[in-house]
Protein backbone atom coordinates (compact mmCIF):
# COMPACT_ATOMS: atom_id res chain seq x y z
CA UNK A 1 0.00 0.00 0.00
CA UNK A 2 1.35 3.02 -1.11
CA UNK A 3 0.71 6.47 1.03
CA UNK A 4 -0.56 9.54 -1.14
CA UNK A 5 1.63 12.71 -1.32
CA UNK A 6 -1.12 14.69 1.29
CA UNK A 7 -0.60 12.11 3.87
CA UNK A 8 3.14 12.44 3.70
CA UNK A 9 2.66 16.03 4.11
CA UNK A 10 0.14 15.80 6.55
CA UNK A 11 2.63 13.63 8.80
CA UNK A 12 5.41 15.82 8.04
CA UNK A 13 3.47 18.93 9.46
CA UNK A 14 2.34 16.82 12.57
CA UNK A 15 5.83 16.31 13.16
CA UNK A 16 7.27 19.50 12.69
CA UNK A 17 5.04 20.56 15.34
CA UNK A 18 6.74 18.08 17.69
CA UNK A 19 10.07 19.07 16.95
CA UNK A 20 10.22 22.39 17.05
CA UNK A 21 9.89 23.33 20.27
CA UNK A 22 12.97 20.70 21.31
CA UNK A 23 14.74 21.60 18.64
CA UNK A 24 14.88 24.81 20.49
CA UNK A 25 15.04 23.75 23.47
CA UNK A 26 17.74 21.68 23.05
CA UNK A 27 19.89 24.93 21.28
CA UNK A 28 19.00 27.08 23.87
CA UNK A 29 20.36 24.27 26.49
CA UNK A 30 23.39 23.73 24.61
CA UNK A 31 24.14 28.12 24.52
CA UNK A 32 23.69 28.15 28.12
CA UNK A 33 26.16 25.37 28.67
CA UNK A 34 29.08 27.02 26.15
CA UNK A 35 28.36 30.28 28.48
CA UNK A 36 28.23 29.20 32.07
CA UNK A 37 29.80 25.67 32.19
CA UNK A 38 27.27 24.91 34.96
CA UNK A 39 26.02 21.62 36.26
CA UNK A 40 22.92 22.66 35.62
CA UNK A 41 23.12 23.68 31.88
CA UNK A 42 25.07 20.38 31.88
CA UNK A 43 21.81 18.01 33.23
CA UNK A 44 19.90 20.46 30.62
CA UNK A 45 21.43 19.75 27.91
CA UNK A 46 21.34 15.79 28.88
CA UNK A 47 17.53 15.77 29.46
CA UNK A 48 16.79 18.06 25.94
CA UNK A 49 18.93 15.65 24.34
CA UNK A 50 16.66 12.69 25.43
CA UNK A 51 13.63 14.12 24.76
CA UNK A 52 14.82 15.39 20.94
CA UNK A 53 15.52 11.61 20.58
CA UNK A 54 12.48 10.86 22.02
CA UNK A 55 11.12 12.08 19.03
CA UNK A 56 12.43 9.54 16.51
CA UNK A 57 11.95 6.65 19.08
CA UNK A 58 9.15 5.11 17.35
CA UNK A 59 10.61 2.10 15.51
CA UNK A 60 6.98 2.33 13.14
CA UNK A 61 7.07 5.69 12.53
CA UNK A 62 10.70 5.13 11.38
CA UNK A 63 9.39 2.08 9.05
CA UNK A 64 6.87 4.46 7.70
CA UNK A 65 9.40 7.15 6.78
CA UNK A 66 11.79 4.13 5.32
CA UNK A 67 9.61 3.17 2.99
CA UNK A 68 8.14 6.47 1.84
CA UNK A 69 12.41 7.14 1.25
CA UNK A 70 12.91 4.44 -0.81
CA UNK A 71 9.69 4.96 -2.91
CA UNK A 72 10.26 8.57 -3.33
CA UNK A 73 11.31 8.10 -7.02
CA UNK A 74 7.63 8.22 -7.35
CA UNK A 75 7.44 11.70 -5.62
CA UNK A 76 6.26 14.25 -8.26
CA UNK A 77 6.77 16.98 -5.99
CA UNK A 78 11.03 18.01 -5.68
CA UNK A 79 10.47 19.87 -2.52
CA UNK A 80 8.09 16.89 -0.63
CA UNK A 81 10.87 14.53 -1.82
CA UNK A 82 13.76 16.51 -0.46
CA UNK A 83 11.95 16.36 2.44
CA UNK A 84 11.63 12.79 2.64
CA UNK A 85 14.81 12.20 2.01
CA UNK A 86 16.32 14.82 5.02
CA UNK A 87 13.46 13.22 7.34
CA UNK A 88 14.34 9.43 6.85
CA UNK A 89 18.44 10.59 7.48
CA UNK A 90 17.07 12.37 10.45
CA UNK A 91 15.22 9.54 11.91
CA UNK A 92 17.79 6.95 10.58
CA UNK A 93 20.71 8.88 12.08
CA UNK A 94 18.43 8.75 16.13
CA UNK A 95 17.53 5.02 15.28
CA UNK A 96 19.06 2.78 18.52
CA UNK A 97 18.47 0.94 21.74
CA UNK A 98 17.55 3.67 24.05
CA UNK A 99 19.98 2.66 26.88
CA UNK A 100 22.37 3.48 24.20
CA UNK A 101 21.66 6.79 23.32
CA UNK A 102 21.09 7.46 26.53
CA UNK A 103 24.66 6.83 27.67
CA UNK A 104 26.15 8.77 24.95
CA UNK A 105 24.47 11.69 25.63
CA UNK A 106 25.52 12.05 28.99
CA UNK A 107 29.17 10.88 28.25
CA UNK A 108 29.35 13.16 25.17
CA UNK A 109 27.63 16.31 27.93
CA UNK A 110 30.65 14.37 30.47
CA UNK A 111 33.50 15.28 28.00
CA UNK A 112 31.97 18.07 26.74
CA UNK A 113 32.63 19.73 30.10
CA UNK A 114 35.74 18.30 30.95
CA UNK A 115 37.27 20.06 27.70
CA UNK A 116 35.65 23.39 28.63
CA UNK A 117 36.74 23.40 32.11
CA UNK A 118 40.30 21.93 32.10
CA UNK A 119 43.07 23.99 32.22
CA UNK A 120 46.82 22.77 31.55
CA UNK A 121 49.17 23.64 33.73
CA UNK A 122 52.34 26.02 32.70
CA UNK A 123 54.83 26.76 35.47
CA UNK A 124 52.93 26.26 38.43
CA UNK A 125 49.71 27.92 37.04
CA UNK A 126 46.54 26.59 35.47
CA UNK A 127 46.59 28.17 32.10
CA UNK A 128 44.17 29.24 29.28
CA UNK A 129 43.67 27.66 26.31
CA UNK A 130 44.47 31.49 24.72
CA UNK A 131 47.67 31.52 27.13
CA UNK A 132 48.88 28.38 25.54
CA UNK A 133 48.63 28.96 22.18
CA UNK A 134 50.59 32.38 22.29
CA UNK A 135 53.39 30.71 24.26
CA UNK A 136 53.82 28.28 20.68
CA UNK A 137 53.23 31.04 18.65
CA UNK A 138 55.58 33.67 20.12
CA UNK A 139 57.83 32.31 22.73
CA UNK A 140 61.62 32.01 22.07
CA UNK A 141 62.00 29.49 25.12
CA UNK A 142 62.19 25.89 24.33
CA UNK A 143 61.78 24.71 27.75
CA UNK A 144 58.82 26.81 28.22
CA UNK A 145 57.45 25.73 24.41
CA UNK A 146 57.82 22.06 25.49
CA UNK A 147 56.09 23.01 28.90
CA UNK A 148 53.21 24.59 26.95
CA UNK A 149 52.66 22.00 24.35
CA UNK A 150 52.93 18.89 27.23
CA UNK A 151 50.12 21.01 29.07
CA UNK A 152 47.89 21.39 25.82
CA UNK A 153 47.82 17.67 25.53
CA UNK A 154 47.03 17.16 29.04
CA UNK A 155 43.16 16.72 28.77
CA UNK A 156 43.91 13.86 26.91
CA UNK A 157 43.83 11.28 30.29
CA UNK A 158 41.17 12.80 31.60
CA UNK A 159 38.75 11.60 28.70
CA UNK A 160 40.84 8.64 26.73
CA UNK A 161 38.88 6.34 28.30
CA UNK A 162 35.27 8.57 27.81
CA UNK A 163 36.40 8.87 24.21
CA UNK A 164 37.23 5.21 23.27
CA UNK A 165 33.78 4.18 25.48
CA UNK A 166 31.99 6.76 23.04
CA UNK A 167 33.48 4.98 19.76
CA UNK A 168 32.01 1.78 20.90
CA UNK A 169 28.46 2.69 21.49
CA UNK A 170 28.88 4.37 18.49
CA UNK A 171 29.96 1.47 17.12
CA UNK A 172 27.12 -0.46 18.39
CA UNK A 173 24.44 1.82 17.39
CA UNK A 174 26.15 1.30 13.67
CA UNK A 175 26.38 -2.09 14.01
CA UNK A 176 22.30 -2.73 14.64
CA UNK A 177 21.57 -0.56 11.60
CA UNK A 178 23.52 -2.91 9.70
CA UNK A 179 26.50 -0.71 9.01
CA UNK A 180 30.56 -2.08 9.56
CA UNK A 181 30.94 0.42 11.69
CA UNK A 182 30.08 4.10 13.00
CA UNK A 183 32.41 5.98 10.30
CA UNK A 184 30.64 4.08 7.37
CA UNK A 185 27.67 4.77 9.28
CA UNK A 186 27.84 8.22 9.38
CA UNK A 187 29.17 8.75 6.05
CA UNK A 188 25.68 7.50 4.55
CA UNK A 189 23.48 9.71 7.06
CA UNK A 190 25.94 12.90 5.55
CA UNK A 191 25.06 11.92 1.84
CA UNK A 192 28.68 10.97 1.54
CA UNK A 193 30.07 8.47 -0.92
CA UNK A 194 32.52 6.54 0.94
CA UNK A 195 34.64 5.67 -1.97
CA UNK A 196 34.16 9.00 -4.00
CA UNK A 197 35.55 10.45 -0.17
CA UNK A 198 38.49 7.95 0.18
CA UNK A 199 39.56 8.92 -3.59
CA UNK A 200 39.58 12.43 -3.19
CA UNK A 201 41.25 11.81 0.46
CA UNK A 202 44.12 10.08 -1.65
CA UNK A 203 44.43 12.17 -4.39
CA UNK A 204 45.06 15.42 -2.08
CA UNK A 205 47.49 13.43 0.11
CA UNK A 206 49.44 12.26 -3.63
CA UNK A 207 49.41 15.99 -4.73
CA UNK A 208 50.81 16.71 -1.59
CA UNK A 209 53.01 14.87 -0.60
CA UNK A 210 55.92 16.46 -3.13
CA UNK A 211 55.18 20.25 -2.16
CA UNK A 212 54.70 19.73 1.79
CA UNK A 213 57.67 17.54 1.75
CA UNK A 214 59.75 20.93 0.17
CA UNK A 215 57.85 23.17 2.42
CA UNK A 216 58.46 21.11 6.08
CA UNK A 217 61.97 21.07 4.92
CA UNK A 218 62.49 24.57 4.73
CA UNK A 219 60.16 25.28 7.62
CA UNK A 220 62.70 22.72 10.22
CA UNK A 221 65.43 24.61 8.42
CA UNK A 222 63.74 28.19 9.90
CA UNK A 223 62.85 26.64 12.82
CA UNK A 224 66.31 25.06 13.34
CA UNK A 225 68.10 28.46 12.97
CA UNK A 226 65.46 30.18 15.07
CA UNK A 227 65.24 27.60 18.27
CA UNK A 228 69.16 26.97 17.49
CA UNK A 229 68.16 23.30 18.12
CA UNK A 230 69.26 20.47 15.66
CA UNK A 231 66.23 18.18 16.10
CA UNK A 232 62.44 20.41 15.55
CA UNK A 233 60.54 18.59 17.95
CA UNK A 234 56.39 19.23 17.95
CA UNK A 235 56.75 22.05 20.37
CA UNK A 236 58.62 24.29 17.84
CA UNK A 237 55.64 24.37 15.67
CA UNK A 238 52.99 27.83 16.48
CA UNK A 239 49.97 25.07 18.09
CA UNK A 240 49.06 21.98 19.51
CA UNK A 241 48.31 19.78 16.70
CA UNK A 242 50.53 21.13 14.06
CA UNK A 243 47.09 23.08 11.74
CA UNK A 244 48.42 26.39 11.38
CA UNK A 245 51.57 27.80 9.76
CA UNK A 246 54.16 28.99 12.38
CA UNK A 247 54.68 32.19 13.10
CA UNK A 248 57.41 34.09 11.05
CA UNK A 249 59.41 36.61 12.69
CA UNK A 250 59.46 38.94 9.38
CA UNK A 251 55.53 38.35 8.68
CA UNK A 252 53.23 40.30 11.93
CA UNK A 253 49.70 39.28 10.81
CA UNK A 254 48.61 40.42 14.25
CA UNK A 255 49.36 43.93 13.55
CA UNK A 256 47.12 44.61 11.36
CA UNK A 257 44.20 44.20 14.22
CA UNK A 258 46.18 45.35 16.99
CA UNK A 259 44.10 47.49 18.95
CA UNK A 260 41.11 47.33 16.38
CA UNK A 261 37.43 46.39 17.70
CA UNK A 262 37.30 43.13 15.15
CA UNK A 263 33.25 43.11 16.02
CA UNK A 264 33.04 46.66 14.28
CA UNK A 265 35.92 45.22 11.75
CA UNK A 266 33.23 41.92 11.03
CA UNK A 267 30.37 44.29 10.46
CA UNK A 268 31.73 46.18 8.32
CA UNK A 269 33.00 43.11 6.25
CA UNK A 270 29.00 41.66 6.05
CA UNK A 271 27.93 45.29 5.49
CA UNK A 272 30.14 45.35 2.40
CA UNK A 273 28.35 41.96 1.05
CA UNK A 274 24.99 43.94 1.45
CA UNK A 275 24.17 41.68 4.64
CA UNK A 276 22.74 42.45 8.05
CA UNK A 277 24.83 41.30 10.99
CA UNK A 278 24.22 43.94 13.87
CA UNK A 279 21.33 41.74 15.26
CA UNK A 280 23.49 38.54 15.33
CA UNK A 281 26.31 40.81 17.23
CA UNK A 282 23.70 41.86 19.82
CA UNK A 283 22.76 38.25 20.67
CA UNK A 284 26.38 37.02 20.64
CA UNK A 285 28.50 36.74 23.04
CA UNK A 286 31.96 37.25 22.04
CA UNK A 287 34.77 38.01 25.01
CA UNK A 288 36.57 35.90 27.27
CA UNK A 289 35.24 35.31 30.52
CA UNK A 290 35.64 32.35 33.54
CA UNK A 291 33.83 29.37 33.35
CA UNK A 292 32.80 29.98 29.25
CA UNK A 293 33.83 27.78 26.60
CA UNK A 294 37.05 28.91 24.97
CA UNK A 295 35.96 27.80 21.52
CA UNK A 296 33.94 29.64 18.40
CA UNK A 297 30.89 28.09 17.32
CA UNK A 298 27.47 30.24 15.84
CA UNK A 299 24.30 28.53 16.94
CA UNK A 300 20.78 29.16 15.20
CA UNK A 301 18.08 28.75 18.16
CA UNK A 302 15.23 27.60 16.17
CA UNK A 303 13.58 27.97 12.90
CA UNK A 304 11.19 30.58 13.27
CA UNK A 305 11.55 33.76 11.71
CA UNK A 306 12.93 36.37 12.08
CA UNK A 307 16.18 33.75 12.58
CA UNK A 308 17.94 33.94 16.19
CA UNK A 309 21.04 33.38 14.89
CA UNK A 310 24.29 34.13 17.68
CA UNK A 311 27.75 33.31 17.48
CA UNK A 312 30.57 32.44 21.03
CA UNK A 313 34.22 33.38 20.86
CA UNK A 314 36.71 35.02 22.88
CA UNK A 315 38.04 37.74 20.75
CA UNK A 316 41.56 38.81 21.50
CA UNK A 317 42.75 41.82 19.13
CA UNK A 318 44.76 39.50 16.69
CA UNK A 319 44.33 37.40 13.00
CA UNK A 320 43.85 34.30 14.58
CA UNK A 321 40.49 35.83 15.78
CA UNK A 322 39.70 38.08 13.12
CA UNK A 323 40.03 34.95 10.95
CA UNK A 324 37.31 33.01 13.06
CA UNK A 325 35.14 35.99 13.70
CA UNK A 326 34.81 36.27 9.87
CA UNK A 327 34.55 32.39 9.83
CA UNK A 328 31.67 31.97 12.53
CA UNK A 329 29.42 35.02 10.99
CA UNK A 330 30.10 33.23 7.96
CA UNK A 331 28.19 30.41 9.32
CA UNK A 332 25.88 33.11 10.52
CA UNK A 333 25.16 34.94 7.61
CA UNK A 334 23.99 31.82 5.93
CA UNK A 335 22.13 30.71 8.75
CA UNK A 336 20.26 33.89 8.45
CA UNK A 337 19.42 34.36 4.57
CA UNK A 338 17.83 31.06 4.54
CA UNK A 339 14.37 31.68 2.76
CA UNK A 340 11.95 32.00 5.50
CA UNK A 341 9.00 30.51 3.43
CA UNK A 342 11.13 26.80 2.96
CA UNK A 343 9.06 23.78 4.51
CA UNK A 344 10.55 23.63 8.18
CA UNK A 345 12.86 20.67 7.13
CA UNK A 346 14.36 22.42 4.47
CA UNK A 347 15.13 25.34 6.49
CA UNK A 348 18.58 25.24 7.19
CA UNK A 349 22.02 24.43 5.17
CA UNK A 350 22.43 22.24 2.50
CA UNK A 351 25.40 20.69 4.49
CA UNK A 352 27.96 20.62 6.68
CA UNK A 353 30.56 20.99 4.05
CA UNK A 354 28.70 24.09 1.79
CA UNK A 355 28.35 26.26 5.44
CA UNK A 356 32.06 25.37 6.01
CA UNK A 357 32.82 26.64 2.76
CA UNK A 358 31.02 29.45 3.21
CA UNK A 359 32.66 30.32 6.61
CA UNK A 360 36.08 29.18 4.98
CA UNK A 361 35.97 31.69 2.31
CA UNK A 362 35.12 34.51 4.87
CA UNK A 363 37.47 33.43 7.46
CA UNK A 364 40.55 33.34 4.95
CA UNK A 365 40.07 37.06 4.12
CA UNK A 366 42.08 38.14 7.36
CA UNK A 367 45.26 37.47 5.89
CA UNK A 368 44.07 38.23 2.47
CA UNK A 369 45.93 41.64 1.31
CA UNK A 370 43.02 43.04 -0.50
CA UNK A 371 40.69 42.76 2.40
CA UNK A 372 42.97 44.24 4.62
CA UNK A 373 43.33 46.74 2.73
CA UNK A 374 39.90 47.98 1.49
CA UNK A 375 38.13 46.65 4.25
CA UNK A 376 40.02 47.02 7.53
CA UNK A 377 42.00 49.51 6.56
CA UNK A 378 45.70 48.64 6.96
CA UNK A 379 47.66 51.46 4.39
CA UNK A 380 49.19 49.70 1.41
CA UNK A 381 52.44 51.17 1.93
CA UNK A 382 52.44 49.13 5.70
CA UNK A 383 51.27 46.20 3.46
CA UNK A 384 53.90 46.27 0.35
CA UNK A 385 56.35 44.39 1.81
CA UNK A 386 54.38 41.51 3.62
CA UNK A 387 52.69 40.61 -0.14
CA UNK A 388 54.89 37.58 -1.30
CA UNK A 389 55.12 36.38 2.56
CA UNK A 390 51.22 36.62 2.75
CA UNK A 391 51.01 34.65 -0.51
CA UNK A 392 53.57 31.73 0.68
CA UNK A 393 51.68 32.15 4.22
CA UNK A 394 47.94 31.51 2.20
CA UNK A 395 49.82 28.19 0.45
CA UNK A 396 51.77 26.91 3.84
CA UNK A 397 48.29 27.57 5.82
CA UNK A 398 46.36 24.87 3.02
CA UNK A 399 48.95 22.40 2.61
CA UNK A 400 49.20 22.20 6.49
CA UNK A 401 45.58 21.76 6.97
CA UNK A 402 45.21 19.39 4.04
CA UNK A 403 48.14 17.11 5.64
CA UNK A 404 46.67 17.61 9.59
CA UNK A 405 42.84 16.88 8.29
CA UNK A 406 44.50 13.81 6.27
CA UNK A 407 45.65 12.29 9.59
CA UNK A 408 42.09 13.15 11.16
CA UNK A 409 40.48 11.12 8.74
CA UNK A 410 42.89 8.13 8.44
CA UNK A 411 42.87 8.06 12.77
CA UNK A 412 39.31 8.30 12.65
CA UNK A 413 38.31 5.56 10.14
CA UNK A 414 40.93 3.30 12.50
CA UNK A 415 39.63 3.88 15.70
CA UNK A 416 35.98 3.31 14.83
CA UNK A 417 37.36 -0.03 12.76
CA UNK A 418 38.29 -0.62 16.53
CA UNK A 419 37.59 1.12 19.49
CA UNK A 420 39.61 -1.23 21.87
CA UNK A 421 42.80 -1.52 20.00
CA UNK A 422 45.96 -1.17 22.50
CA UNK A 423 48.22 1.61 20.01
CA UNK A 424 46.08 4.76 19.30
CA UNK A 425 48.78 6.17 20.94
CA UNK A 426 51.27 4.55 18.77
CA UNK A 427 49.19 5.04 15.47
CA UNK A 428 48.16 8.51 16.16
CA UNK A 429 51.77 8.94 16.44
CA UNK A 430 52.79 7.15 13.18
CA UNK A 431 50.50 8.73 10.97
CA UNK A 432 51.51 12.53 12.33
CA UNK A 433 55.21 11.49 11.34
CA UNK A 434 54.28 10.01 8.03
CA UNK A 435 51.81 12.63 7.13
CA UNK A 436 52.76 15.86 8.91
CA UNK A 437 56.34 14.80 9.00
CA UNK A 438 56.49 15.82 12.96
CA UNK A 439 58.41 13.49 14.77
CA UNK A 440 56.82 12.14 18.20
CA UNK A 441 59.00 12.87 21.37
CA UNK A 442 61.48 9.88 22.52
CA UNK A 443 59.43 7.57 24.24
CA UNK A 444 56.10 9.59 23.99
CA UNK A 445 52.64 6.94 24.99
CA UNK A 446 50.05 9.38 25.35
CA UNK A 447 46.40 9.74 24.88
CA UNK A 448 47.34 12.73 22.28
CA UNK A 449 44.25 11.98 20.50
CA UNK A 450 42.15 12.32 23.06
CA UNK A 451 43.12 16.02 23.47
CA UNK A 452 41.37 17.01 19.92
CA UNK A 453 38.13 17.67 20.81
CA UNK A 454 36.81 16.73 17.49
CA UNK A 455 38.11 13.29 18.11
CA UNK A 456 35.43 13.27 20.97
CA UNK A 457 32.45 15.63 20.23
CA UNK A 458 32.49 16.39 16.52
CA UNK A 459 33.61 12.63 15.17
CA UNK A 460 33.12 11.84 11.47
CA UNK A 461 33.66 15.61 10.38
CA UNK A 462 36.82 16.57 9.56
CA UNK A 463 36.48 15.18 5.82
CA UNK A 464 33.50 18.44 6.06
CA UNK A 465 36.27 20.91 5.81
CA UNK A 466 38.49 19.48 3.21
CA UNK A 467 35.34 19.18 1.22
CA UNK A 468 34.33 23.01 2.77
CA UNK A 469 37.88 23.99 1.25
CA UNK A 470 37.76 22.41 -1.73
CA UNK A 471 34.03 24.42 -2.22
CA UNK A 472 35.22 27.53 -1.07
CA UNK A 473 38.06 27.57 -3.87
CA UNK A 474 35.88 26.27 -6.92
CA UNK A 475 33.08 29.17 -5.17
CA UNK A 476 35.37 31.82 -5.08
CA UNK A 477 36.70 31.34 -8.32
CA UNK A 478 33.32 31.36 -10.27
CA UNK A 479 32.09 34.69 -8.02
CA UNK A 480 35.06 36.67 -9.16
CA UNK A 481 35.94 35.35 -12.85
CA UNK A 482 31.98 34.89 -13.43
CA UNK A 483 29.58 36.39 -11.11
CA UNK A 484 31.79 40.05 -9.87
CA UNK A 485 35.02 40.08 -12.52
CA UNK A 486 36.72 41.06 -9.42
CA UNK A 487 37.06 40.88 -5.70
CA UNK A 488 34.22 39.14 -4.10
CA UNK A 489 34.40 40.82 -0.93
CA UNK A 490 33.51 44.38 -1.44
CA UNK A 491 30.74 43.82 -4.02
CA UNK A 492 26.55 43.93 -3.07
CA UNK A 493 26.28 41.18 -6.29
CA UNK A 494 28.46 38.67 -4.85
CA UNK A 495 26.42 38.86 -1.58
CA UNK A 496 22.96 38.48 -3.38
CA UNK A 497 24.23 35.94 -5.41
CA UNK A 498 25.41 33.95 -2.54
CA UNK A 499 21.77 34.29 -1.03
CA UNK A 500 20.08 33.60 -3.78
CA UNK A 501 22.20 30.72 -5.51
CA UNK A 502 23.55 29.37 -2.07
CA UNK A 503 21.90 30.74 1.32
CA UNK A 504 18.21 31.11 0.08
CA UNK A 505 17.73 27.50 -1.28
CA UNK A 506 18.88 25.94 2.23
CA UNK A 507 18.76 22.51 2.12
CA UNK A 508 16.55 22.54 -0.83
CA UNK A 509 18.68 20.66 -2.69
CA UNK A 510 21.89 18.18 -1.80
CA UNK A 511 25.56 19.59 -1.31
CA UNK A 512 26.35 18.34 -4.60
CA UNK A 513 23.73 20.26 -6.12
CA UNK A 514 23.79 23.32 -4.64
CA UNK A 515 27.74 23.09 -5.43
CA UNK A 516 26.60 22.36 -9.16
CA UNK A 517 23.85 25.09 -8.93
CA UNK A 518 26.05 27.78 -7.24
CA UNK A 519 29.25 27.21 -9.56
CA UNK A 520 28.20 25.65 -13.24
CA UNK A 521 29.99 22.40 -12.11
CA UNK A 522 30.35 19.69 -9.70
CA UNK A 523 33.03 19.72 -7.04
CA UNK A 524 36.48 19.84 -8.44
CA UNK A 525 39.24 19.40 -6.40
CA UNK A 526 41.76 21.76 -9.47
CA UNK A 527 40.64 25.31 -8.10
CA UNK A 528 41.79 24.35 -4.68
CA UNK A 529 44.66 21.97 -5.52
CA UNK A 530 46.04 24.54 -8.30
CA UNK A 531 46.55 27.26 -4.78
CA UNK A 532 48.78 24.31 -3.17
CA UNK A 533 51.49 23.65 -6.00
ZN1 LIG B 1 33.05 26.34 10.81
Amino acid sequence: MTTSPAEIESFIAGFEYRLAPVERASSEAWWELATTGTEEAQKKLVSTGMAYNELFADRSEYELVKGWYEGRGSLESSVLRRQVEILYKTFAGRQGDEETLRRIEELEAEANAIYSNHRGVVEGKETSENKLREVLRVSEDSILRREAWEASKSVGRKVEDLVRELARLRNDLAHAEGFADHYTRSLDLQEIDAVELARLMDGLQAATDEPFREFKAGLDADLRRRFGVEQIMPWHLSDPFFQEPPERDDLDVDRYFAGKDLAALTRETYDRLGFEVRDVLARSDLYERAGKDQHAFCLRVGRSYPYDVRVLANIHDDAYWMNTMLHEFGHAVYDKYIDPSLPYLLRTVAHINTTEAIALMMGSLADDPGWVSSVAGVPEEDLAPDLERLAERRRADRLIFTRWALVMYRFEKALYQDPDREDLNTLWWDLVEEIQLVQRPPGRDEPDWAAKLHVALAPVYYHNYVLGYLTAAQLRHHLEKNVVGGPFYVSEMAGRYLQEAVFGPGARNSWEDTVLGATGEMLNPDYFVKSLC
